[in-house]
């Protein structure tokens, strides 16, 4: 039986964002439904690298130290819930592409901020240099996304079906004959489609990789210089990942493929062989700050998207926060509000 301090709450968009959303408010035992057409081109494509530098700059990325504690916990907590293995630490390895990066790390190291982030690089070390970040970690995305609706679907709380818009009345929150408290829109980078939140200024960001086989890479640590290289097993290793603005169509293409193995060759002279070419679509936005909020004038009808391209960093956090704005109205920062992008 529902007690009054349940809120029953409708999620359209099973990926990283509806995911981390729903279990926030599991946790807090209320009543959701989440819809997910299976047509997912993010979450489950992606690396899942959980990294706190941005290495162009060498800086940390925005709130890196709480994304990433707060992050470490929430996945390991699923794990028990959904009895399943979804998290590793790796150390990953930034191949230096100049000399004055290099120099711009070994200013950092000793930074407060940056010590626990960082392995000081050895001063013998010499060939390729590269300093290692030691405080980072990856979420198996596949596995993530299937566990996930797999334990959904046990709850019976899953409906594998498209939202139909047509079908949805904002000034009753109502959904084909249900009314709920609350209706968030998770969608990813088909916010295009929501005719609530055309204003929203959420982008997509095609992103393809290579699956490779490879005799020569490093098993245990994750490589960085033009492209990433990332370790799966069994000598296969994922490489990545382009970034094509504004491109929706999930077909891998010949340049892309081209692009990825030259930057390959920066870290190895040995060739690989191809296995696939996933594609992915990230839902970007120019700040680099997630969307959280409500319809100006319908305001049970909300939204949480704009990941971006470090979504597995950022989406436990938020969507702890997402959690706070619905049950206890506690405010969203105007920097990821979605009031940032609302005329009205
Ligand atoms: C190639 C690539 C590599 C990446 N690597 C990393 C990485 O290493 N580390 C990292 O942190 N991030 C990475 N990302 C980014 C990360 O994947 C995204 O930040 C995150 O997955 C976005 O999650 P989302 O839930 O917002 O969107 P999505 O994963 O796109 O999920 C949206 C969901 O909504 C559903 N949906 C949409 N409309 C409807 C509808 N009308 N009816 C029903 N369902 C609907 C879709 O089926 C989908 O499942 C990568 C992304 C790509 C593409």
């Amino acid at each position: 039986m529902r007690n009054n301090q349940q809120k029953s709450i409708l999620i359209i968009g099973g990926g990283l964002a509806g995911i981390t959303l729903a279990h926030q408010l599991l946790n807090r035992n209320q009543l959701v439904t989440l819809i997910d057409d299976g047509k997912n081109a993010s979450t489950r494509v992606a690396a899942g690298l959980v990294n706190p530098l941005v290495f162009r700059r060498t800086t940390l990325s925005w709130r890196a130290a709480e994304f990433l504690k707060e992050g470490w916990e929430f996945y390991k907590e699923l794990e028990k819930k959904l009895n399943t293995t979804l998290v590793e630490p790796i150390r990953i390895k930034r191949v230096f592409p100049s000399s004055q990066e290099r120099d711009e790390w070994t200013k950092k190291e000793d930074l407060v901020e940056f010590k626990s982030h960082l392995l000081k690089i050895p001063s013998s070390s010499n060939g390729q240099s590269y300093g290692i970040v030691k405080s980072g970690y990856v979420v198996h995305s596949e596995n993530f996304y299937i566990k996930n609706h797999q334990y959904f679907d046990d709850l019976g709380i899953l409906k594998r079906e498209a939202f139909d818009y047509s079908s949805y009345s904002p000034s009753e929150s109502c959904y084909q004959g249900i009314v709920y408290d609350h209706v968030v829109f998770c969608c990813g980078y088909r916010v295009f489609e929501n005719p609530f939140f055309k204003d929203c200024q959420v982008k997509p960001t095609k992103g393809q990789m290579l699956i490779i086989r490879h005799e020569g890479l490093p098993e245990t640590e994750s490589l960085h210089l033009k492209c990433f290289v990332f370790p799966m097993g069994n000598k296969m290793f994922r490489v990545g990942a382009t970034y094509e603005w504004d491109n929706v169509s999930l077909r891998p293409t010949k340049k892309a493929k081209e692009t990825l193995l030259a930057h390959l060759t920066h870290l190895t002279k040995t060739l690989p062989v191809v296995v696939s070419q996933p594609v992915g679509i990230r839902p970007t936005t120019m700040d680099r700050r997630p969307v959280l909020g409500s319809h100006p004038i319908f305001e049970n009808t909300h939204i949480f998207n704009g990941l971006g391209a470090k979504g597995y960093l950022m989406a436990p956090t938020m969507a702890k926060e997402m959690m706070l704005y619905l049950l206890d109205n506690r405010a969203i920062a105007k920097e990821y509000s979605i009031t940032r992008h609302q005329t009205l």
